[in-house]
């Protein structure tokens, strides 16, 4: 079974939480595509020891072109966007 403490690669951050984008169990493994929601960043999974590596320019393209990740994208980014309107979560 494949871990779910990895860091981003992008901002460091840990990262022990995985959800699938349509609030299903998500199943981690190597091939699968993590966003992560600190900093936005895409990476791959690896490997089954948790490591993680940026997409290929194929990959990229499909990631960017899939409805759903767009989608999970645009939704990151609009609540980034209201945390720092609003730092003190209110409203
Ligand atoms: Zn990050």
């Amino acid at each position: 079974m494949l871990r779910h403490n990895m860091t981003c690669p992008e901002c460091g951050n840990f990262t022990d939480t995985v959800t699938d984008p349509i609030g299903k169990p998500a199943l981690l493994r190597p091939g699968s595509v993590m966003i992560c929601l600190y900093c936005g960043h895409v990476s791959i999974v690896a490997d089954t020891r948790g490591n993680v590596r940026e997409p290929t320019t194929d990959e990229s393209l499909e990631i960017h072109q899939d409805p759903l990740m767009r989608l999970v994208l645009a939704c990151r980014k609009m609540v980034m966007e209201r945390k720092k309107e609003k730092p003190h979560g209110k409203g």
